[in-house]
């Protein structure tokens, strides 16, 4: 097949693939990537820019890591693809192993799927699944969090925050769920017991009806970047016990250490019924993510009436992305990732520390490998891309959020460039 040129590229681009969450009519031109090696991604024109997005959480050891490569071209030689029905093998089995050891007790059965929305997915039908087992089929809605993020799918995109989730343009096919005020109670600051008011008072309400409480554990991720007290957390965990309904802890960004502990649960430390884990889990090589849950669950299933768990993707626990997930760990655990994160932690805090005094920024925080700058005003994306483009470095801003999670190996002159290219470039942003 002959290669094709730049504008070739441009042009296929533009006329015939979607980009996520764009317009085929008025599309934005993406900037073309020709490789990625640490923490830097080279474009076709020659330009290379300092990687600040970790690929959407997932590129936690940089790109094109040797270890993370010979995992792979290791199994390829073995294979690259089996069924999972009647079949199994090393990469998954070992996988398995790691999570239940890793993830907090009592989590111990594992569900492998192809992304993180399907892990949603996935959780969803084994809280629904586990009601019907009981006798409790009326046990069916889910009670999720305002400003939440759960994935594109239907049922994933019916716990997103309904308004930037946009509900309404779904309406009749998406589950009507119970919502609560997103927790007031910011992580760091004095826990308020006043802010799990509203929470508690929708789960009171609709104990009978309701199979499961969803949330992003501590770090509410895509849908406004919020960091809440471990403490309502807790809360969660108390009155889910409380009221007969499960807790499914979506750790799909917050998982393998980006916010500072391996699970953004143990700064809880609570165990959910149900966890699911996706981008970070590779390293962010391929795609694969996973539903864990206890006992309870898996014999409440397994006793119902169906007598099996209905669900089973076709690449379900693909080899090549268990044994890349299994080198990825290995890494992970093997490095001083605790250490890395707290000196990004302790970096983003100072380097973003000028914005705090500009009048169209609302807030700044940090938590973990996470810097976030709310501005006042949503932000113009391809004009404010382009100029942190033209500063040698790659974020990619949402509505007000103009954000930076940055892969644990980057070193501090790296994360310098881009916290100061936040700077300047949010000083000249008007709004
Ligand atoms: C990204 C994300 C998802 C969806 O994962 P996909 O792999 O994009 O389907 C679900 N929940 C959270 C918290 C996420 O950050």
């Amino acid at each position: 097949m002959k290669s094709l040129t730049a504008s070739e590229i441009h042009t296929i681009d533009t006329q015939h693939i979607w980009h996520p969450y764009a317009s085929l009519t008025h599309p934005v031109p993406a900037y073309n990537v020709v490789s990625a090696d640490g923490v830097r991604l080279q474009l076709a024109d020659g330009r290379s820019l300092i990687d600040g997005m970790s690929s959407w959480w997932c590129a936690i050891h940089g790109y094109n890591h040797p270890v993370l490569n010979d995992a792979l071209t290791t199994q390829l030689e073995q294979m690259a693809h089996v069924m999972f029905g009647g079949l199994t093998h090393a990469p998954a089995a070992q996988l398995a192993k790691r999570l239940v050891s890793l993830t907090p007790e009592p989590l111990d059965k594992v569900f492998f799927s192809d992304s993180g929305s399907v892990s949603v997915e996935v959780a969803i039908k084994m809280a629904l699944q586990y009601w019907q087992s009981q006798g409790r089929p009326e046990k069916s809605r889910l009670l999720a969090l305002k400003n939440g993020y759960h994935g594109d799918t239907f049922a994933a995109m019916s716990v997103c925050d309904p308004e930037t989730g946009m509900h309404h343009m779904f309406k009749g096919m998406l589950a009507q769920q119970v919502f609560s005020e997103a927790p007031r109670c910011k992580f760091g600051v004095q826990f308020n017991p006043a802010s799990i008011d509203d929470f508690e008072a929708k789960i009171c309400q609709h104990a009978n009806e309701l199979a499961a409480v969803i949330v992003e554990p501590v770090v509410q991720g895509a849908g406004g970047m919020r960091f809440y007290s471990p403490q309502y957390l807790a809360a969660v965990r108390e009155l889910c016990d409380r009221h007969n309904v499960l807790l499914i802890a979506d750790e799909i960004a917050t998982g393998f250490g980006r916010t500072g502990k391996l699970f953004a649960c143990e700064w809880a430390d609570i165990s959910p019924d149900i966890m699911c884990l996706g981008k970070a889990l590779t390293g962010g090589y391929l795609t694969l993510a996973a539903t864990l849950c206890n006992e309870k669950i898996s014999n409440g299933i397994c006793q119902g009436e169906a007598g099996v768990f209905m669900h089973g993707p076709t690449f379900m626990a693909n080899p090549l992305a268990c044994a890349v997930a299994n080198a990825s760990i290995d890494l992970l655990l093997d490095s001083p990732w605790q250490k890395r994160v707290e000196r990004i932690e302790a970096q983003l805090k100072v380097g973003l520390a000028p914005c705090a005094d500009m009048k169209n920024v609302r807030d700044v925080r940090v938590l973990g490998a996470i810097g976030v700058v709310e501005m006042n005003a949503a932000v113009d994306i391809p004009r404010i891309q382009k100029l942190f483009v033209d500063a040698g470095v790659w974020l990619r801003p949402f509505g007000k959020l103009v954000y930076v999670m940055p892969p644990y190996v980057i070193d501090s002159a790296d994360l310098n460039q881009l916290t100061s290219a936040m700077v300047n470039i949010l000083s000249q942003q008007s709004g």
